[in-house]
């Protein structure tokens, strides 16, 4: 069966925290997008569906982030078109995520990394013990910073490529 309408029926059962008290049905929103190249974890809403394509949601009345799956996303958003359009552009850009870090980075006044891609510039640099990094539009009337930290530049870069998988998705 296909991971989509098999996660529609985890939801339509309820299982995992849909049937947990305290636990919002609505109202998240998505902060995040992540690819794990493989299906890896378990999908911390439903807490049935193995997934790979992560959507990190945040609501005002819970205190944790959850890495769920994109029709777990979806009702939580009430947007399953929302999250379908930001899972196939993450799967859309796959091969170009393979290639992100490979890519010639060239490197700022103050030592950062830095690169354009898809109409942003991308800025990695150290904060606190780690990493993280700064999405910007070419004309500045978008600075992102990401909201993280990383343990390594290749984890920042990887969260910034992913960052603007979601920006373009939600253009679309
Ligand atoms: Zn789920």
């Amino acid at each position: 069966m296909p991971t989509e309408s098999r996660e529609e029926q985890i939801v339509a059962a309820g299982r995992g925290k849909w049937s947990k008290a305290g636990v919002p049905h609505k109202g998240w929103q998505c902060v995040d997008i992540e690819d794990l190249g493989e299906p890896q974890i378990e999908c911390g809403m439903c807490e049935s569906q193995t997934i790979r394509y992560v959507h990190h949601m945040e609501h005002p009345n819970y205190p944790e982030v959850l890495e769920v799956g994109c029709i777990c996303a979806g009702h939580m958003e009430g947007d399953v078109a929302a999250a379908r359009t930001r899972e196939s552009s993450m799967k859309s850009r796959t091969h170009k995520r393979k290639r992100w870090l490979s890519r010639k980075w060239k490197i700022s006044a103050k030592c950062n990394p830095w690169i354009k891609a898809d109409g942003f510039r991308v800025t990695v640099y150290r904060r606190g013990s780690g990493w993280a990094a700064t999405v910007s539009s070419q004309n500045n009337s978008l600075v992102q910073h990401s909201r993280r930290n990383y343990k390594t530049e290749d984890q920042a870069k990887l969260a910034a490529f992913d960052h603007i998988t979601r920006l373009l998705a939600k253009e679309t």
